[in-house]
């Protein structure tokens, strides 16, 4: 496994291809520090023998040890173990932990190659293993392009207007590919090794040449990131006494260009282009991709919902109102679907199905249960603490006013609620609570809770794909006397494997077609 220093290393002797503004960088530039920062806690953590057991495995392919963010998962207690991971890293990080997109999409790759190779006879999971025995022996991190610009909407690839909108190849050749497009929204690519693209959603017949994989290095020629950071404001020259985690974390979202880029063979991961019948698998990768991404938010929103209950903790005791009903009622929300949400994804994991390939599958119907209750109580939880802590993590001074000769002493003096938290405390504590709820990192945070691994409507779509509404209907037959015998309904005794599943997917496709013509 790699340590901290090498992962620095590698990332320090890539190619400047990082757009900022104007101005075009390398990795060392300070903005993109933050997120160097999290993505180190990965590393470091492997070798704690705090965290061991959680953050490595044994590779199934080389039966040596390796970091859990490269391993694809055998078994229930790999998925439990991912959860687990996850949730205790993103508390070290006050937020996420960035680096699970890449591992998820490489887990569904492990699944949609094999499947492909099956049924068409094509050899993308040889391919797909040796760079997985690769990445796992250079203990490489990666980020996962697979949202498309996506142009309108309500239009499919080859429907659109704007032929940018999705990813696509514009040409074959004997020794690879070429792709030209953009992926927006992509967390963290310009602090990790590869960039692992998918695509990001169903794929009818006619978007063969947009169903495309393939994995290449962050830097690799005509690969441009048009980076966003984010940072703690003020941590360049920040006072060494309120230096802490929250205020060395940041994160970058990228823009990323694919501006005819060329990827060798080996790095192809699916080809409609090549193999038009193979189309179908594209739309199933990005679900599959979604899904296991789907199944790591479980680990890191209750992870998040955590945070947030014990900084409004924090902040009820800076306020003196610990001991306050509605203070703790309020907080219960917060607990509750950290708990609830946890339990969902520990759930799928329990109820997860080995796939042909060996790669075990979350159960889809709590996962994305799980997922979607998260969403849709980020903006309350917000709420929640914007509520107990007051307006003042919206207000606060400049941290370097605290310091300033004049007004520094003065300003500490009014910091002071609770008298007995010392005002550098209470300055603390709302500083670090304007990080979580009302700074540039917080901003993201909280749109990432809501569209991360895919809009809401897209979970509810995922979920009632896989449930069995025909056999839910019986249980109301029966009590309405419609039918005469009592229905024993218990949904997680019918599985539908992943093959099952991509069938219903290809016939629905089909069916689509038709009706168009
Ligand atoms: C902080 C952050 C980090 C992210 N990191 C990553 C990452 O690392 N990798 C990655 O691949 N992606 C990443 N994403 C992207 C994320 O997966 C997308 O934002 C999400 O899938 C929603 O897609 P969108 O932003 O294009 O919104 P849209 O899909 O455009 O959604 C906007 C609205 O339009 C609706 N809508 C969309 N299409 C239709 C339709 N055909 N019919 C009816 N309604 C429709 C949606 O339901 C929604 O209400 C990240 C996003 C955020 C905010």
């Amino acid at each position: 496994m790699r340590t901290v220093e090498e992962y620095k290393e590698a990332l320090y002797k890539m190619k400047p291809n990082v757009y900022i503004g104007d101005e075009k960088v390398g990795r060392d530039d300070w903005r993109i520090q933050g997120g160097i920062n999290i993505i180190k806690e990965t590393y470091s953590c492997a070798v704690d023998p705090r965290y061991e057991d959680l953050c490595t495995a044994i590779s199934h392919f080389t039966g040596k040890k390796i970091n859990r963010f490269t391993h694809i998962h055998q078994s229930k207690e790999d998925l439990f173990k991912k959860q687990r991971m996850t949730r205790v890293l993103c508390h070290r990080v006050g937020g996420c932990i960035q680096r699970c997109m890449g591992i998820d999409a490489l887990n569904a790759l492990s699944v949609v190659t094999y499947e492909c190779d099956e049924a068409l006879g094509t050899n993308y999971y040889d391919r797909f293993k040796k760079y997985m025995i690769d990445f796992q022996e250079r203990d490489l991190a990666a980020s996962c392009a697979s949202t498309d610009a996506k142009g309108d909407r309500s239009k499919r690839p080859h429907e659109q207007e704007n032929p940018g909108a999705y990813v696509k190849i514009i040409e074959n050749r004997d020794d690879g590919i070429v792709v030209r497009g953009a992926k927006q929204c992509i967390t963290n690519t310009t602090y990790v090794d590869e960039i692992v693209s998918v695509p990001c959603r169903f794929l009818t017949p006619e978007d063969s040449d947009w169903a495309v994989s393939f994995a290449i290095p962050a830097d690799w020629d005509g690969v441009k990131l048009l980076s966003r950071p984010a940072w703690v404001h003020g941590v360049q020259d920040l006072p060494e006494e309120f230096r802490c985690p929250t205020t060395e974390l940041g994160d970058v979202e990228t823009f990323i260009i694919f501006d005819d880029v060329f990827i060798p063979k080996d790095r192809v991961f699916l080809n409609g282009k090549e193999t038009p019948d193979a189309t179908a698998y594209g739309g199933f990768l990005a679900l599959l991709f979604a899904h296991y991404h789907r199944h790591s938010y479980t680990g890191c929103k209750p992870a998040i919902s955590e945070i947030l209950a014990s900084a409004c903790s924090m902040a009820a005791e800076y306020n003196n109102v610990e001991n306050a009903k509605h203070v703790s009622t309020k907080i219960s929300h917060l607990i509750g679907t950290a708990e609830l949400v946890f339990a969902a994804g520990e759930s799928s994991a329990l109820h997860s199905e080995k796939s042909p390939s060996g790669t075990q599958i979350p159960d889809e119907v709590l996962t994305n249960a799980g997922r979607r209750l998260a969403g849709e109580n980020i903006y309350e939880e917000y709420k929640i603490l914007a509520d107990i802590t007051g307006g003042i993590m919206a207000t606060l001074p400049y941290l370097e006013t605290f310091t300033n000769s004049e007004v520094g002493e003065l300003a500490l003096k009014y910091m002071q609620r609770n008298p007995k938290i010392d005002p550098i405390k209470a300055l603390k504590i709302v500083k670090g609570i304007e990080t979580l709820g009302c700074s540039d990192i917080g901003g993201i945070l909280q749109v990432a809770g809501l569209h991360g691994g895919g809009s809401p409507q897209m979970e509810t779509i995922a979920m009632m794909g896989r449930y069995p509404m025909k056999d839910l209907k019986k249980v109301a037959k029966y009590l309405f006397g419609i039918t005469s015998k009592a229905t024993i309904f218990e949904r997680s005794e019918n599985p539908v494997t992943p093959r099952e599943l991509l069938k219903r997917y290809q016939k629905a496709m089909k069916f689509k077609q038709k009706i168009k013509k």
